[in-house]
Parts: C-alpha cells; sequence; structure tokens
C-alpha cells in the first residue's frame, strides 16, 4: 500500500502516510468563537436550559467553556493541551489552545486561537434576590415581654450562619429584608424550603413553639396556581434549663430539649416528664437554678434523713429513697424551697 498523497510505502491512515496525514489532520477541532451566557451576579452559566455552577470566576468559566467545545482527533492518543487566555476584549476573551503530541515517533505541534464570548444576563435567582424576592417570613418571638438585644444578635447570627449552609444547596436560602419591632424580628427569606429548616434548627438550639400560617398573595393567571406566602412564627420559650417549673400541677427541674419536647424531673416523684413545645406555654417557671442553697445531712436513720433547712434551720425530715440513700450525715446537699415545701436536688 502505498500513501496517496507522496506514494511512500509505509504504515498508512486514511490512506496517508503518517508525515502527510499530520499535514492534513489536526489533534484538535476548535471553533473560532463560542459564546456563554453567564450571570452578572453570580457566575452562574447557562448550559442546555439550566443555570448551573454559580460563584466561579471568570477565568474558570472561560476555561470550562474551551474545554467544552474541544474536540480531540481519536488517533492522537496523549495529546498535551495548553489554554491561555490572551486578552480581554470587553466581554470577549481572547484565547488560544495548544496541543502537542507524539504521532508515529514524530513530535505534532498545533495552536488554534479562540474567542469566548461572555454573555452577561441575570439569572432567575439572582433577578427574585434582587427585587427582594422572599417566599416566607420567620418571625422570632418571645413568650417574655420582649427578647434582649443580646439574644436578638445571638439568634441573629445563628441565623445568618445556618443560611450560608442552606446556601449550598437553595440558592434561594437569602434573607431579603429584615425587620426589627417591638416584639421581636422579623426576616423575610427567599426560600420556604429553606425557612422551615431555618426554623427547626432555630427551635432545636433556643427552644420554642413554632406555627406556621400562610396566605393567598396571588393566582398565576396561566396555570391558576395559587401562591401563598407564609409566616413562621417561633416563641422563644420563657424559661432556662435548671429552671423549677410548675406544670400540669407538678413541680419540677428542666432537665433539656430538643426540637420535639422539653423533659424535666418531678421533684415530687424523681420521674420524668416529656413536654411537648405545644403545651410550653403552661409551664410557669418558679425559681431558677440561682434560687438552689446548700446545706448539711444532720442525722440519718434506715428510714430517714434530717437536713437543716438553709433559711429557718428548723429541722426537716426525709424519707428514704433510692436518690438520697448516697448522703451520710455532715454530707452537704443541694436544696431548693418551692411554695414553702423544701426538696433536695
Ligand atoms: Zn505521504
Ligand atoms: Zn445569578
Amino acid at each position: 500500500m502505498f500513501c496517496y498523497q507522496c506514494g511512500k510505502s509505509e504504515v498508512l491512515i486514511k490512506g496517508l502516510c503518517a508525515e502527510c496525514y499530520i499535514k492534513q489532520y489536526h489533534i484538535l477541532t476548535i471553533p473560532a468563537d463560542v459564546s456563554v451566557r453567564i450571570c452578572v451576579h453570580c457566575n452562574a452559566k447557562f448550559i442546555e436550559g439550566k443555570w448551573i455552577d454559580a460563584n466561579i470566576s471568570h477565568e474558570e468559566i472561560i476555561y470550562r467553556t474551551i474545554e467544552d467545545s474541544i474536540e480531540i482527533n481519536p488517533s492522537f492518543e496523549n495529546p498535551i493541551i495548553d489554554m491561555n487566555i490572551i486578552q480581554m476584549r470587553g466581554t470577549i476573551a481572547e484565547s488560544t489552545v495548544e496541543a502537542t503530541d507524539t504521532f508515529f515517533g514524530k513530535e505534532v505541534q498545533e495552536k488554534h486561537e479562540i474567542n469566548v464570548r461572555l454573555n452577561k444576563d441575570v439569572c432567575p435567582i439572582c433577578s427574585k434576590r434582587n427585587s427582594n424576592y422572599y417566599e416566607a417570613v420567620i418571625q422570632i418571638r418571645s413568650q417574655l415581654k420582649k427578647i434582649e438585644n443580646k439574644k436578638k444578635e445571638e439568634i441573629d447570627k445563628f441565623i445568618n450562619k445556618t443560611l450560608d449552609k442552606l446556601y449550598k444547596k437553595d440558592k434561594l436560602a437569602y434573607i431579603s429584608q429584615k425587620n426589627d419591632i417591638k416584639e421581636g424580628v422579623d426576616y423575610y427569606i427567599g426560600s420556604l424550603k429553606s425557612t422551615r429548616k431555618l426554623s427547626s434548627a432555630i427551635q432545636k438550639r433556643f427552644g420554642g413553639l413554632i406555627t406556621e400560617s400562610k396566605r393567598l398573595v396571588t393566582k398565576n393567571k396561566d396555570t391558576g396556581k395559587e401562591i401563598y406566602r407564609f409566616w413562621l412564627a417561633i416563641r422563644l420559650p420563657s424559661f432556662f434549663i435548671g429552671d423549677f417549673i410548675e406544670f400540669e400541677d407538678k413541680i419540677a427541674k428542666l432537665l433539656n430539649f430538643d426540637g420535639k419536647k422539653i423533659s424535666a424531673i418531678d421533684l415530687d416523684n424523681n420521674t420524668i416528664i416529656n413536654i411537648s413545645w405545644k403545651k410550653s406555654e403552661n409551664i410557669k417557671t418558679l425559681k431558677s437554678s440561682k434560687d438552689t442553697e446548700k446545706t448539711i445531712v444532720i442525722s440519718k436513720s434506715p428510714t430517714s434523713l434530717q437536713i437543716l433547712d438553709p433559711k429557718t434551720y428548723d429541722v426537716v425530715d426525709f424519707p428514704i429513697t433510692p436518690d438520697i440513700e448516697k448522703y451520710s450525715i455532715d454530707d452537704e446537699v443541694n436544696t431548693i424551697a418551692i411554695n414553702d415545701k423544701l426538696y433536695i436536688i
């Protein structure tokens, strides 16, 4: 077989010898001009009907666009490709792509020029954000008359941190507006989904009862779909962990809470009481953990323990229970006085 170009007898590719082949075929096929639609605010790019990859540098967008437009000739096995942005002319990145490879022992080198045009646009998320779009409002409220500024700041930091995390998956997880009012603080948030996640996170961290309501704002004329805005109010509790409370005629000490419930220990029988956040408004704080007082065990019998009342110095008798069994004479014990009754805690 002979090369149809030069007539040399050699291994042939598409009827050509290696030397003639590399004269006729390139390693890369690259268009001279490509364009990419990008969002001027977040740098997301519009590909196949979708806005993707926000927050990438222009340089990176240009290189990725070039990469996507390159076609490699499969006859070349290991080409080394080097891309360079030579200069920006307006929104056009004048760039070069160099490729090198060895082909049947011969060094092949080529250089292409490509212009990448950045078509500036605004993605729907940024356009919503810029128009102060919001789907839901979180209302931070308290069972107390007002929320202390320190608490507001702590919650504000927590909200911002949580939204930063949620933003990675939900680009509408942003605050479009914040209103500090007498009763608390209102946060207007881009996405309902993230607002729900945020409100549970606030509840888990700070406690409180969440109530949700919605209002019809508009009806889409074409689809007939009703569009609602959602209000999620969180009423922060008036109590703290360690407080002594009254709940449904029981005297108890608050142990902890999570997103679902509050746990307390009944001081009269040492059993755990779980209180749902729904019923939390019935919790009455009687004393705080600062109100406890220490005293001394003055005597102990198989059936009872006697201590000195830290206020009146009267002797108070306690029948032995598993919880106080461990104390001996002269031991220090913690007490709390509630409704004229003394409890060892
Ligand atoms: Zn040839
Ligand atoms: Zn954008």
